[in-house]
């Protein structure tokens, strides 16, 4: 059997709409419809099966972080993957405090007993605490205050990939003078993007034609300041 190449070799026009994007972005009344197009361009060379999907609702649901509150009455069993030397994964189980997802909790106000504004506000000289906001563990039925159970804050690293960009954004009454600046960090999200694309196409034509593309291509970098 013949076996058949599907990956194109990209390097050379690649290389050339990379150029055309970086020179655009470097005029310094930037025609976001060029670079616009200057990035659609090299994002569709990589073919169907590593060009970044460009959708806000996707992006949107891929950088989803649920926020929650742990109740500090019970435990739930949780997991993280551990490799070894093969890199063969495998799942190591641990007991954490129950994470209960913000829109499964319903805060409330309790109200403290009068000897309870006594003590608590005794020779503190504010106005008097009467009160503090309390939520109940769906699970194990606890209460728990909310000040003691902040919610988490977990964050992407900026240099973190979905596979997926938001829309261009587009010029609204609200925007007019931010949107330069916001169709600069859309095109520099959308580069790093591109960047792990290209890098994905670049290993996948390697297995299939055992040797590399004819021309270097350079990454754009993950850095912001290459722009
Ligand atoms: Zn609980």
């Amino acid at each position: 059997m013949v076996k058949s190449f599907s990956l194109p070799d990209i390097s050379a026009r690649y290389n050339m709409y990379s150029a055309g994007l970086i020179s655009s972005l470097h005029n310094s009344k930037r025609d976001w419809d060029l670079i616009s197009f200057n990035i659609h361009s090299l994002n569709t060379l990589l073919t169907s099966k590593y060009t970044i999907k460009v959708s806000t609702e996707l992006y949107e649901k891929a950088t989803f972080i649920q926020q929650t509150r742990s109740c500090q009455f019970c435990m739930e069993k949780d997991y993280r993957t551990v490799y070894d030397d093969e890199g063969n994964a495998t799942k190591e189980y641990f007991e954490t405090q129950t994470k209960i997802p913000v829109n499964e909790i319903r805060i409330y106000e309790e109200r403290f007993t009068d000897i309870e504004i006594l003590l608590i506000n005794f020779g503190k000289n504010q106005t008097a605490i009467t009160s503090r906001r309390c939520w109940d563990c769906p699970k194990c039925g606890n209460k728990n205050e909310v000040a003691k159970t902040p919610k988490s804050d977990r964050q992407y690293g900026s240099n973190a990939t979905f596979g997926v960009i938001y829309e261009r954004p587009r010029r609204t009454m609200m925007n007019r003078s931010s949107l330069d600046r916001l169709s600069m960090k859309w095109v520099t999200d959308f580069m790093r993007e591109v960047d792990v694309g290209l890098m994905a196409y670049q290993k996948a034509y390697f297995d299939e034609h055992g040797h590399d593309m004819s021309n270097d291509i350079t990454p754009f970098g993950h850095d912001d300041d290459k722009i």
